[in-house]
């Protein structure tokens, strides 16, 4: 559903990207690992038209997104992607609801069915109750948790999460990215995840390692550990997953 090929991109002289590809499949989850600065969230932002990359291609469905203006970028994000970031996303002054509701209202829908159609997302992620809370009510995983439904209720094609537990727990982290990757592949979304964290990566379907701005060897994860599912990761595989 989305790839990239060929992905360059510098700040003044300082190169963040030197030549990425790669692709994730519609249902299927890849987790982008690597060292602080290597260049996983300006990977993200490529990817996700948040920013442009100097030279390469990004493909969403085949269509070139690489090179829209920054009004149709905006629009593809809203319509296309979801996002997760570390934490701090929600908008403090409203309810957990609305927050979730947003990308509705923004798309045109009523208040009052996009309020309702957000409220449907509460009981799947384990939020029950909570659908009037404010942001500052809520605890760091719960707040996560309203975050993926924000980035689901689009229902999107593709769904970036930059170091979406980062702020957790290492329980609380891992309630969260079970969540992540089980509604995601249930909606058919792609998952893109950046984390530091391989406990994390082993729930994607498939990992790529960035060093210095380039892919590393992508490896697949074999070993089964207690509780763990074991991702095969070959494309044949995820595309029946
Ligand atoms: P971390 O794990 O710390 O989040 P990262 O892998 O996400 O790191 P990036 O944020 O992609 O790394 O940064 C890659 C390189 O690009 C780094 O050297 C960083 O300093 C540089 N960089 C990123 N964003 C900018 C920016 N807006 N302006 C200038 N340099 C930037
Ligand atoms: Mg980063």
């Amino acid at each position: 559903v989305l790839a990239g090929t060929g992905l360059f991109k510098s700040y003044g002289t300082a190169r963040a990207l030197a030549g990425v590809a790669l692709d994730v499949m519609a249902g299927q989850s890849l987790a982008v690992m690597g060292p602080s600065g290597s260049g996983k969230s300006t990977l993200l932002h490529c990817l996700a038209g948040i920013e442009r990359p100097d030279s390469g291609e990004v493909l969403l469905d085949g269509k070139r997104i690489d090179r829209l203006g920054e009004p149709a970028r905006s629009e593809l994000r809203r319509t296309a992607f979801g996002f997760v970031f570390q934490s701090g996303q929600l908008l403090p002054e409203l309810p957990a609801d609305e927050n979730v509701a947003l990308p509705l209202m923004l798309g045109g829908t009523a208040r009052r069915t996009a309020v309702e159609e957000a409220r449907q997302w509460f009981g799947p992620l384990g939020l029950q109750g909570l659908e009037g809370r404010r942001p500052g009510q809520l605890s760091g995983g719960q707040a996560q948790r309203v975050a993926i439904a924000r980035a689901l209720v689009g229902r999107p094609k593709v769904i970036f999460a930059d170091e979406p537990t980062g702020a957790l727990d290492q329980a609380t982290g891992m309630e969260v990215i079970h969540l992540l990757t089980d509604v995601s592949r249930r909606q058919g979304a792609a998952l893109v995840l950046v984390t530091h964290d391989a406990n994390v990566a082993r729930w994607c379907d498939r990992t790529v390692q960035v060093r210095d701005g380039r892919l590393a060897e992508s490896h697949t994860e074999t070993e089964t550990e207690s509780g763990a599912r074991t991702a095969t990761g070959t494309d044949a595989e995820a595309g029946i997953r």
